[in-house]
């Protein structure tokens, strides 16, 4: 019997990460949930799975909270904030903890975690590219595993079990393409939020969704690669496969290329971060590759794309910028989800955000300079958003030259 704790349980991760404990009843036990807002999911959780603590982010909630699991038995120590959530994360006798907060929010819950021992099942990958420089040595300190649950990271570590330490040359991601990757580059002028929301091969949280749709998220996923495997930024490369059944293949060093196929479905990679080393039996549909017919492949197009170039340069640049970019796309997504900004301005936005802040970025930063150059990153955006446009200076000629630099560093 393993016991987990789930952090952001009511989302699309945590959702589909409880579905796998109620398959596995005699596998998995849950001890603490944590959620954003959404009380009466939550509390259906709570009524279901029994934990032993639950925290709530938005602290005005939790009379309501109480009110909604008040015949539950046994009752839950019941916390709520920031606070409240790194607790759980650190709580009892949990040995892994899966983390489906969305965001840099996840970043102090896991190091919580991992400060009280407890195994990562890191779903929540905005966490490892902001805070890499201090998550890695952490684990090494505290004796703590990481296990990627994000499709493409969980297709590496698989192809991995078995190759020797160095036999690794190069990490190929496979990138959907996102919703508009079949609109031609005049037509992307008029992205609408519903449409950005479309995503064609997964459901998922709306950020993850936009991040899709930009393809920042494989950007974000190229740094995460570098933090999980040790490549650098030259071996690490992203191609279009619009399919989405390899979810990633390894190079190693004698030319070799391993790959993970399987169904677009995160419930695979998260039970394999659950159940890792071990192999669990279950009913799902198998891969059926005659039905597929066909797997395709094709380069991305970084001029329709630019945040994967962004994201390249940030993870160069090394130190605090990948949390400035990380943080910079989170407020500038945050602003297009609210339409207060076109699509076309999220990249703009970062690549302002991460040359502004380039003269200050310094290498080993400590915990408290990343979260500074997060806050920084996210107030610089909110601030070239409410300037009014004449005055706004965007750095985008570059953004139009595929192969160059976007911001010296
Ligand atoms: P989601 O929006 O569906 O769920 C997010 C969860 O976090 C919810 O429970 C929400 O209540 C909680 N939450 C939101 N803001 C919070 C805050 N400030 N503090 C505490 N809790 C908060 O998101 P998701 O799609 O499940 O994604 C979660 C993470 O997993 C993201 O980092 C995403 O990149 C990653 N991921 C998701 C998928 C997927 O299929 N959904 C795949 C790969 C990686
Ligand atoms: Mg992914």
């Amino acid at each position: 019997m393993k016991r987990i704790t789930v952090l952001g349980a009511t989302g699309s991760i945590g959702t589909q990460t409880l579905e796998i404990v109620a398959q596995y009843p005699e596998r998995f036990q849950v001890v603490g949930l944590t959620a954003g807002r959404n009380v009466r999911l939550f509390a259906q959780q709570i009524q279901q799975f029994h934990p032993e603590i639950v925290a709530i982010q938005d602290a005005s909630l939790l009379p309501e909270l109480q009110a909604a699991i008040a015949e539950v038995e046994p009752r839950p120590q019941v916390l709520a904030g920031a606070e409240g959530i790194a607790a759980v994360a650190a709580y009892g006798d949990a040995e892994m903890v899966v983390t489906g907060i969305v965001g840099c929010a996840g970043l102090l819950p896991t190091i919580a975690a991992i400060r009280a021992g407890k195994n990562i099942a890191l779903a929540n990958k905005e966490t490892l590219i902001a805070g890499g420089p201090i998550i890695l040595p952490l684990l090494a300190e505290y004796g703590v595993k990481l296990l990627p649950a994000d499709s493409e990271h969980s297709a590496i570590f698989q192809c991995l079990q078995g190759v020797p330490p160095g036999g690794l040359r190069r990490i190929i991601l496979t990138a959907s393409g996102g919703a508009f990757r079949d609109w031609p580059l005049e037509k992307m002028a008029q992205v609408t939020v519903a449409d950005a929301l479309k995503h064609p091969n997964w459901n998922m949280g709306q950020k993850i969704t936009i991040d899709s749709a930009t393809l920042m998220n494989k950007g974000l996923e190229v740094i995460e690669a570098h933090f999980l495997f040790g490549l650098d930024y030259d071996h690490i490369e992203i191609v279009i496969h619009p399919q989405s059944i390899i979810h990633s293949l390894v190079e190693l060093q004698d030319t070799s290329v391993l790959a993970q196929l399987g169904w677009p479905d995160m419930r695979l990679p998260l039970l394999y971060s659950l159940s890792w080393p071990e192999r669990l039996p279950t009913p799902w549909k198998p891969l059926d590759l005659v039905s597929i017919g066909s797997l395709t492949f094709r380069e991305p197009d970084h001029q329709k794309y630019p945040c994967m170039r962004l994201a390249y340069a940030a993870g160069r640049a090394g130190g605090a910028m990948p949390a400035v970019l990380n943080a910079a796309n989170e407020q500038a997504v945050n602003l297009f989800l609210s339409e207060k900004i076109p699509f076309a301005d999220i990249p703009r936005l970062i690549e302002s955000a991460c040359a502004a802040y380039a003269s200050a970025n310094r290498s080993n930063p400590t915990l408290e300079e990343i979260l500074a150059a997060d806050a920084w990153a996210r107030n610089y955006v909110l601030n070239t958003y409410l300037t009014p446009a004449p005055v706004r200076v965007y750095l985008s000629p570059s953004l139009a030259t595929p192969g160059s630099r976007p911001y010296s560093t």
